[in-house]
């Protein structure tokens, strides 16, 4: 099946849900990505820095470019200027970084907590404590140049379809308990509103799950080599 086709199919299977589809396009080409824009996909996924600022600059300016994976922090400064919305944030470092980049070039860039939900070993993510402590500390609200727009987790590797169901479960509790509590919200900092779930392998029970935005590489492109 062409890009098309597949973007198609998955549109499809989505629509009785909430979910935004994310094309994840690292590691694909030029003429990949030129496809799902054609196909009329406006969301697109990396996570490497250098190959999202190389295919910016080569692609149509309507494009939101969406930071997924693990961000350093000394790499912020070259997304800063268009970057639509951060998934991967997973410490309050990053956090600052991010705010400090904003302010020098006059944006208030979208980002996600980046939360640990899988059984598995990983090294990104934080657990509730983190983000409680970030959330209610006094440096938080100081920022002018970030908000916080919801939650992104990945859930555990694995066939085990109630493990991955349970994890998706926790965090979208989390996402609702969030979304009940004052925390942050006097700054307008905050404001719970996506919630970031859900891959190739199990997009369809994320979407069930309450997920607002599920990033799919390759079920649209086929594998990564
Ligand atoms: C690569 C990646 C995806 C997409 O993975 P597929 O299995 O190809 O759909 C989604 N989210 C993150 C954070 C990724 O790094």
């Amino acid at each position: 099946m062409s890009i098309a086709q597949q973007i198609s199919t998955i549109q499809s299977q989505l629509k009785s849900s909430s979910a935004k589809l994310i094309a994840v396009t690292k590691t694909r080409s030029i003429e990949e990505l030129k496809a799902t824009y054609d196909a009329g996909i406006l969301d697109f996924g990396e996570n490497r820095v250098q190959e999202m600022v190389d295919k910016q600059s080569q692609l149509p300016n309507d494009i939101r470019w969406h930071q997924i994976g693990h961000l350093q922090t000394n790499k912020v400064k070259y997304i800063a200027p268009f970057v639509h919305l951060i998934h991967s944030v997973d410490s309050f470092r990053l956090l600052k970084e991010i705010d400090a980049q904003g302010k020098k070039v006059g944006r208030i860039i979208p980002c996600l907590f980046q939360m640990y939900i899988a059984q598995e070993e990983s090294k990104f993510g934080l657990d509730e404590n983190e983000l409680l402590s970030i959330l209610s500390s006094p440096e938080f609200a100081e920022l002018q140049h970030i908000r916080i727009i919801g939650l992104m987790g990945m859930a555990s590797f694995t066939e085990n379809e109630a493990q991955v169901a349970r994890e998706f479960n926790s965090l979208r509790e989390l996402f609702i308990e969030l979304q009940s509590k004052e925390i942050g919200y006097a700054t307008g900092l905050v404001e719970w509103k996506e919630l970031s779930m859900g891959m190739s392998g199990d997009f369809l029970l994320a979407a069930q799950l309450g997920s607002t935005m599920v990033r799919v590489g390759s079920a649209i492109y086929g594998a990564r080599s």
